[in-house]
């Protein structure tokens, strides 16, 4: 019989309190400067958080938006992308991937995923550009790459991709800040990387914000003309068609409070997956390690053998205490929003099992870089005692 786990010291899922108790006086001084200066919106901490990322990625430009929605949304704006346009995407991924090409008037084009890594398959996304041309319907115009639970896509075949068919490369990295590919950081790979700050990613603020990293100069231009609707030189000339997308100031203070913390933090993630690995594979199924990929872990899912092993071991994590939660439960194909979408994406819609079996067999397990060595052993013991 498990203990019970009240008496126990509780285990979250995310934790966004351990980290500000290290950083409370620091937080509350940045944002008391803020009030102080009334700069709320693009105050200089924008610009100086922007540079501090652009740094922590080794990527040349870093526009600060208003969340990874948003930085999605401008990237793909700055491209033109709208209709008659086919954007491409795994079909297992956070919803925000599909529905920026769809507010642009564009076609997502789900494509399945590799059962090892979860992330986009490279040979399922060159049969539907395939099938895209063929039908002549769409222009095939970008690839959004999703860097899922933190660890990179493919970036090297994506790249050659879309290089060899004129399309652009957009990394949705909004998992995975912090992550690694042949030695280069996610936001040097693509055309554009695209970060969210959502609180529990592995760098968030205490509210909505995002950015973009790229090394094209000019692109990094359209993006801030972009996220301030469309200005151009001065303030009231307008260029094109923008938004307002703009990183607060507050936000932007308190990610420079956090970002001292972040390699710390990533090499905790690693740390803890480490120990959920050691205890975990050969068991069930743990996240795959690419050769040259390094996963910024922003979540640690296992894949289980069936629905039915899912549910055993989502059970007996609950009974000890443990949280556990489903990334996704559904395909977006499958999601009453987007299934008219694909059905008209291509006359015959292949199907995409791996995505739809993944989501029957996905489990998250706590993942945040507090978590002690006593709670990683409670979590991998929950798990082995349900499969
Ligand atoms: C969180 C997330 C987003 C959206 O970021 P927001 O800041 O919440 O808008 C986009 N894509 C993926 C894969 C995400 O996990």
């Amino acid at each position: 019989m498990a203990q019970d786990p009240s008496s126990l010291p509780p285990i979250g899922l995310f934790d966004v309190k351990a980290q500000q108790a290290l950083i409370r006086p620091e937080i509350d001084r940045r944002i008391a400067a803020v009030l102080d200066s009334g700069r709320f919106v693009q105050g200089p901490e924008v610009e100086e958080v922007e540079k501090a990322l652009a740094g922590l990625a080794g990527a040349a430009h870093c526009v600060g938006v208003s969340s990874g929605t948003d930085a999605l949304q401008i990237a793909m704006m700055a491209e033109g992308i709208g209709r008659g346009d086919a954007v491409f995407l795994p079909a297992f991924t956070y919803t925000a991937t599909a529905e920026v090409p769809l507010v642009l008037g564009a076609t997502p084009v789900f494509v399945d995923v590799d059962p090892d890594t979860f992330n986009i398959d490279i040979a399922d996304l060159k049969n539907r550009i395939a099938l895209v041309k063929a039908e002549g319907k769409l222009r095939p115009r970008a690839v959004v790459g999703v860097d899922l639970f933190g660890l990179p896509a493919d970036w090297v075949a994506i790249e050659a991709i879309c290089a060899e068919e004129g399309m652009f490369a957009l990394d949705d990295a909004a998992q995975a800040f912090g992550g690694a590919l042949n030695g280069k950081r996610l936001g040097n790979w693509a055309g554009a990387a695209a970060l969210s700050f959502y609180p529990t990613k592995t760098l968030g603020c205490y509210g909505d914000g995002g950015a973009l990293l790229t090394n094209d100069a000019e692109k990094a231009e359209l993006y801030r003309s972009l996220r301030t609707h469309g200005e151009g030189k001065t303030r009231y000339e307008v260029m094109r068609t923008g938004m307002n997308g703009r990183l607060d100031t507050i936000q932007a203070a308190i990610l420079l409070c956090k970002l001292p913390l972040l390699e710390n933090e990533l090499k905790s993630r690693a740390s803890i997956a480490a120990a959920y690995d050691a205890a975990l594979a050969g068991t069930v199924q743990t996240p795959a390690k690419p050769a040259g990929a390094e996963s910024a872990y922003g979540l640690y899912s296992i894949a289980l053998a069936d629905e039915a092993q899912r549910t055993r071991v989502q059970e007996a994590c609950k009974a000890r205490g443990v949280p556990t939660a489903v990334y996704y439960p559904l395909p977006l194909h499958h999601q009453p929003a987007y299934r008219e979408a694909h059905a008209s994406a291509l006359g015959q819609v292949p199907p995409l099992p791996v995505s739809e079996a993944l989501c029957k067999r996905i489990l998250a397990l706590p993942m945040h870089p507090y978590l002690d060595d006593a709670q990683a052993a409670r979590v991998t013991e929950a798990v082995l005692a349900g499969v």
